[in-house]
């Protein structure tokens, strides 16, 4: 039976590198403690929503956001106490009710939603905590940045709205050059300045995601939002020590030795060289092996670069291997033939490898097939 095991010695040793970075901020800048806020959207970056959660309230991390709002409610219905924010902004009455119903902060971001947030205030009989959410150049959420004397307008003329925090988002934090985001920073505080000057209050102010917080220790402001960096997944060059938690595990289901010139899979895209002792997994694309991530291709000349490492790829040994657990040892094993939507087949010759042996699989949580369990282990088992 396949399952996702996650690693939670490794996932707490990211939480706790993150934790460290941000502690530093404080005490380089006379700062005052920096709030992570762990971001569980798309069933907990595929690592459970509701254990993934538990898992970091449990370390300390008791701010959480989610994109959606049967997220937030699921947290809720399994009693999931911490205080959690709806990063996206919504102008849909009765998903707002539920959000204030559910004590969710919100994410207000157009003047729509905080007529709707206002209107709900006073029907409700409660003050509705909310972030402020300012569109700096990502073309989203928010309200935009350059209307920021009616956006004061407004904030100083609602009665039933607790602005506990006003945030942006960067569209480019994991791109190699940091203009665009440098810029939305600008563009950011230009916002807040303008607010503050006015006797708006802003709440806890916060723009980094994972890579953002990262990169510019300048842009940290009183919060960050870290949902990738968890993982060890960054886009950007992994030189903080943090470490991929995950793998799919699966068990070798077949056996088989099969002749010179036999073909392996759908399309006959591989043919054996030598008589092969093959073992048959069930693992495929459908359960999120070999899925990426997609890629961003902004400008022509990434573009051209892809192409350029397309092709100097193509000239190494691409191969995609997996482990099998052989004697209480790993072994690499080479995949052969193309990759089923259920099933891989590999390339055992030589080796002592049985049925049910445990295969690990690298994957991408977040691509795991939900109807996949999550194991939360300490350590191999
Ligand atoms: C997803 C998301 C994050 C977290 O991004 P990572 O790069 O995974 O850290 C932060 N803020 C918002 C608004 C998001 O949607």
């Amino acid at each position: 039976m396949k399952s996702l095991v996650i690693n939670k010695e490794d996932l707490k040793h990211n939480i706790r590198t993150i934790k460290k970075i941000a502690e530093e901020t404080g005490r380089q800048d006379n700062h005052k403690p920096i709030t992570i806020i762990g971001v569980v959207k798309g069933n907990g970056y595929g690592l459970d929503l509701i254990k993934y959660a538990r898992f970091l309230i449990d370390n300390g991390i008791d701010f959480l956001a989610v994109s959606t709002v049967e997220e937030a409610l699921k947290l809720r219905e399994n009693k999931v106490q911490a205080k959690i924010l709806m990063l996206s902004s919504t102008s849909i009455k009765k998903d707002v009710k539920k959000l204030i119903e559910n004590d969710i902060i919100l994410s207000i971001g157009s003047k729509s939603a905080l007529e709707i947030a206002e209107e709900l205030g006073s029907e409700l009989n409660k003050k509705v905590k909310a972030h402020i959410k300012i569109d700096t150049g990502f073309g989203r959420y928010g309200f935009d940045y350059n209307q920021k004397k009616e956006l004061a307008n407004m904030l100083q003329n609602t009665k039933n709205i607790e602005v506990e925090g006003t945030f942006s988002h960067f569209s480019l934090a994991f791109y190699e050059k940091n203009e665009y985001s440098e810029l939305q920073f600008e563009r950011f505080m230009d916002v807040i300045e303008y607010l503050k000057e006015n006797k708006v209050a802003t709440g806890i102010l916060h723009i980094c995601n994972s890579s953002g917080f990262l990169k510019f220790k300048n842009m940290r402001l009183n919060a960050v939002r870290i949902g990738s960096a968890f993982l060890g997944r960054i886009s950007i060059p992994n030189t903080y020590g943090l470490k991929k938690i995950a793998y799919l595990k699966s068990d070798v289901a077949e056996i088989k030795v099969v002749p010179k010139d036999c073909y392996i899979g759908y399309s006959n895209s591989y043919k054996t060289k030598r008589e092969t002792k093959i073992a048959v997994i069930p693992c495929g694309y459908a359960d999120g092996f070999n899925v990426r991530e997609q890629r961003d291709m902004f400008r022509k000349r990434d573009k051209l670069r892809y192409i350029v490492r397309d092709i100097k790829d193509s000239f190494k040994d691409k191969s995609l291997y997996i482990e099998i657990l052989n004697n209480n040892k790993y072994e690499k094993c080479k995949i052969i033939g193309r990759i089923g939507m259920y099933h891989v087949v590999a390339d055992i010759t030589g080796k002592n490898i049985k049925i049910g042996d445990k295969v690990k699989f690298p994957v991408s949580p977040m691509f795991v097939d939900s109807s996949i369990r999550r194991e939360y282990l300490s350590e191999e088992q």
